[in-house]
């Protein structure tokens, strides 16, 4: 008898671990799910932040250009053609870049320019909704980049090398509104300026595809690469390119050095990221260096 009632307990004990055992399981499958699920929805909203991100940005870059026609004709009408020409190379620029891109610059955009006879006032406008928006902007890229150093399999394919040697990656002029030196008016910066001087390499940021190599009297010599999911990278006024249009190059491959081609006033790193083909706020994307 009291062998038997042994053996029971010895039975429920050992039912009793292997059910334990089971509901261990079970939690930890639930947690695993969960985990999963919590991943999704941040990666969900992450997408969804970029897309706002991207809708803003496209709807700013439009505005850009629609500026640039604008400034393009204000200046024909005063009779000033150095400045025309300025505008013409900065309007010859976008449309080659968005052009190797994808980018479609709508018709009504180059047609309807905003800045006509008030081009002062409407700079002035400008400035300040560009003011504006430049603070959501900034959070949002500051939120793009947390997520990015959170997540390398995001980080995969996008732009987020540093483009020159971590000793020379001084912003010396951060992307948004700034005073153009010889139009005198305050025109989006389409990227950030690393004050790397001459001659300093410059890396791609990520791997790709080269798909555009030219010469343009505003930018100088210049890059284009592409990147996975519809992002690109450009770098201008170089001195030398040594990859050609076509080829395929890995993250942190030496494309050229720093020059001062194009028009500058020093030699320094024009470095742009686009999405689809939309200039974006590099700065957060700079999160590894070399
Ligand atoms: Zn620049």
């Amino acid at each position: 008898m009291i062998r038997r009632i042994l053996l029971l307990s010895v039975f429920v004990a050992l039912t009793n671990m292997v059910i334990g055992q089971d509901e261990g399981k079970k939690k930890l499958e639930a947690d695993f799910e969960r985990y999963k699920r919590e991943r999704e929805q941040d990666y969900q909203e992450f997408v969804r932040k970029r897309e706002a991100e991207l809708k803003q940005m496209e709807q700013e870059y439009l505005e850009f250009y629609s500026q640039m026609t604008g400034l393009k004709k204000h200046f024909a009408e005063k009779k000033e053609p150095e400045k025309v020409q300025v505008v013409q190379d900065m309007i010859d620029y976008e449309n080659n870049v968005a052009k190797t891109l994808g980018f479609k610059i709508p018709e009504r955009i180059k047609e309807n320019p905003v800045a006509k006879n008030n081009a002062d006032t409407q700079a002035e406008k400008t400035e300040s909704t560009a003011k504006t928006s430049a603070n959501t902007e900034n959070k949002i890229s500051s939120e793009t980049a947390t997520t990015l150093k959170a997540d390398n399999s995001i980080r995969d394919g996008i732009p987020v090398l540093i483009p020159v040697p971590k000793r020379l990656a001084k912003i010396t002029s951060p992307f948004g509104l700034r005073i153009h030196p010889t139009l005198g008016r305050p025109i989006k910066h389409n990227g950030v300026d690393f004050g790397s001087g001459r001659g300093a390499e410059v890396y791609a940021a990520s791997s790709g595809k080269v798909v555009l190599t030219e010469y343009n009297r505003s930018y100088g010599i210049y890059v284009i690469v592409e990147h996975q999911e519809g992002s690109s990278s450009v770098y201008a006024h170089l001195e030398k390119i040594i990859v050609s249009k076509g080829s395929r190059i890995k993250k942190g491959e030496l494309i050229g050095y720093t020059g001062k081609t194009g028009r500058t006033s020093g030699p320094h790193l024009h470095y742009e990221v686009r999405i689809k083909g939309i200039p974006v706020d590099p700065s957060g994307y700079l999160i590894e260096s070399r």
